[in-house]
């Protein structure tokens, strides 16, 4: 099956008056291995289609599957062990801890589902998002940008099955940012991993194999191939 699929998916906040419809009946299919970006203007949606594709978010109505696997039909705990197991999280909001070094942050999803990290990969994120000569560092002693290197690392290094990324290089300078998203798309070829990326930004969009657009709740349209100009 695809790596994610949304079907007829909507999402209403609040009740009368003060109801929201954030999501109006979207389809979406991520298949295995695809790097798709999310854009469209601010209220359009895009992260409340992210938080019900990963599990954090109930949507109303509609179905989610990551893989074979309906999410709606899964308890609280077999959602947590679905996203522990299949799932990596590049967030804005880092959900770093801060009594831990950036090391420690990075290898907590191995050490929650107690397996070994694989050592060449590790040396490789570190390397990579340029984070060697900060590993003891706690997430107060880090800059944004940094704090947001040591999240997508951290997403890495479980080798996810899906990667959700929401404006991922939002804090880092615009060389940084490219370094991460082509290992990042290097890194998921590499190993078949699919990564959805919500972003504002063309030049990170145009990293990605295909972008669709939200507007209003509704996906409206999607181009294949993108480059800066033509996702404008
Ligand atoms: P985007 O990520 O594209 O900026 P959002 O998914 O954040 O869009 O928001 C879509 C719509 O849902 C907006 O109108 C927003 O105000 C509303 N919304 C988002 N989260 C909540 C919430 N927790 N409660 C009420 N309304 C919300
Ligand atoms: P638990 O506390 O039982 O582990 P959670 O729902 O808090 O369950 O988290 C499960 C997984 O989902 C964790 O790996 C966590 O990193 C991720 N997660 C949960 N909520 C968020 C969030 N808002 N942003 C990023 N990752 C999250």
């Amino acid at each position: 099956p695809p790596a994610v699929v949304a079907t007829n998916l909507t999402k209403v906040y609040g009740h009368g008056d003060a109801e929201v419809h954030a999501l109006r009946g979207v389809n979406v299919t991520f298949a295995t291995g695809a790097f798709t970006a999310i854009m469209g203007p601010s209220g359009s949606g895009k992260s409340t289609l992210m938080h019900c594709l990963a599990g954090l978010d109930t949507a109303t109505s509609g179905t989610v599957h990551i893989g074979d696997v309906e999410l709606t039909g899964l308890t609280d705990r077999q959602l947590t062990l679905l996203r522990r197991e299949r799932i990596g999280f590049v967030f804005q909001a880092f959900n770093l801890l801060p009594t831990l070094t950036a090391e420690q942050n990075i290898r907590l999803p191995l050490d929650i589902s107690a397996r070994q990290a694989d050592q060449v990969l590790l040396d490789r994120v570190i390397d990579t998002v340029g984070l060697r000569d900060r590993l003891a560092h706690r997430p107060t002693e880090l800059s944004g940008g940094q704090q947001q290197r040591v999240a997508m690392a951290r997403a890495l290094i479980s080798k996810p099955q899906v990667i959700f990324a929401d404006e991922p290089t939002g804090n880092l300078d615009s060389r940084s940012g490219a370094e991460i998203l082509s290992f990042l798309r290097t890194s998921v070829r590499e190993l078949g991993q699919t990564i959805v990326m919500v972003t504002h930004d063309p030049v990170a969009a145009a990293y990605a194999d295909r972008v669709v657009f939200l507007r209003d709740g509704e996906l409206i349209t999607e181009i294949a191939a993108p480059t800066p100009q033509s996702v404008l």
